[in-house]
């Protein structure tokens, strides 16, 4: 079987209709995007023109799509997911059409309907103004307990973009120097993110220096220096929508001794929260295991987000690594371990793998060493 039959079942669908019935929403409406494409296989991209796949609670699941769009619903997964495809032409309100498949499939009544997390407005206007009485609900609620727990499928589309972002690091040297700019550094990593087996890049950070204090840096026109640490968190996707996200700290030359202050707590702190994963457990706890370390260390003030997040055909998913987050961890979910240590002006640091829970414990699906690459 191919990736998409083993990804994309029938079987999905159904276990989603359940779960709608349960939540009390008597139709999911999702706009493109990762829910989508979890569903169907299919990546639509959102545009003014509607895209919406119906799932009624009871009744059959219905994509209905722009007519001039039909041909690339029709070569996805979709179809071998049991979906039944309708389409429209341009100057038809799809809307109309939208109303009257729920007043077939789910009466004329009050209508609780489950909207993709990432709906334009404007889409739901168009279904408030055609859907008399249509009230909100978030697909999420009855998506995100299912997205969470990665299937043997998903887990191995996870492996290969670790595989492949864990390749692109392993080349650093080949571009990170002094004199090179951050945005130099960049546009030669995110064309190894792409001859490395992913077909889009996400992101790619090149922290030099005092940037490397800034989580989310991005890039700039800074001249890398010599005895600087660098920050490179990247990541990509690969053909069947599945992230990698990685990161490691670099230095050209000598590390500072400041930074050699903190970076051996900050592997400690990494470590620690590596082995915390194991089903049964908080996500919330792998965050205070990850987090002790950091403070214990005198650094916890310097460690200013979350530990991780979960990742799957979205970059940022739940489950969240967060205090206050009791999702409680279950073999196939998947999520980034990622303390910092940001020293305003100074430099910083960062650590991140990609791990999956799993019946016994943990496995890293990025597995390069955690130490500081001198270059
Ligand atoms: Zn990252
Ligand atoms: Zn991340």
């Amino acid at each position: 079987m191919d990736a998409a039959t083993t990804l994309y079942t029938s079987e999905r669908i159904a276990a989603v209709r359940a779960s709608t019935a349960a939540a009390g929403i008597d139709a999911l409406v999702i706009t493109p995007g990762a829910e989508l494409r979890y569903l169907t296989g299919y990546d639509a991209h959102a545009s003014e023109r509607l895209t919406a796949l119906v799932v009624p609670a009871e009744g059959p699941a219905t994509l209905i799509v722009p007519r001039l769009e039909r041909p690339l619903a029709a070569s996805s997964p979709l179809p071998g997911t049991g979906v039944g495809i309708v389409d429209f032409g341009d100057g038809v309100n799809p809307y109309a059409l939208l109303a009257s498949f729920l007043d077939e499939h789910v009466g004329s009544g009050r209508r609780v309907i489950g909207a993709a997390e990432r709906m334009w407005a404007s889409h739901w206007h168009g279904i408030e103004a055609a859907v008399p009485s249509a009230s909100l609900a978030m697909a999420a609620t009855v998506l995100s307990p299912l997205r969470m727990v990665k299937s043997a499928a998903e887990v191995a589309e996870l492996t290969r973009a670790a595989e492949a972002i864990d390749r692109v690091h392993t080349r650093m040297g080949e571009w990170l120097r002094p004199g090179r700019t951050e945005r130099e550094v960049a546009a030669d990593i995110k064309a190894a993110i792409v001859e490395e087996g992913h077909t889009a890049v996400s992101f790619a950070i090149v922290a030099a220096g005092p940037n490397g204090a800034s989580p989310h840096h991005g890039v700039s026109d800074a001249v890398i220096e010599s005895g600087q640490p660098v920050v490179v968190d990247i990541g990509g996707v690969v053909d069947t929508g599945y992230g990698s996200d990685c990161t490691r700290t670099y230095c050209v030359g000598q590390t500072p001794a400041d930074f050699n202050d903190y970076y051996g707590a900050l592997r400690a702190a990494h470590q620690a929260g590596v082995d915390a994963v194991r089903p049964g457990v908080t996500a919330s706890s792998v965050d205070a295991a990850t987090r002790a370390v950091l403070t214990d260390a005198g650094y916890g003030e310097f460690f200013t987000h979350r530990t991780g997040h979960g990742i799957g055909l979205d970059g940022h998913e739940a489950p969240y690594i967060v205090d206050g987050d009791d999702t409680v961890l279950a073999p196939g979910m998947a999520f980034s371990i990622e303390p910092g240590v940001y020293i305003p002006g100074r430099h910083g640091a960062r650590i991140e793998d990609i791990v999956v829970c799993t019946e016994t414990g943990v496995t890293r699906l990025d597995t390069l060493p955690t130490e500081v690459t001198i270059l």
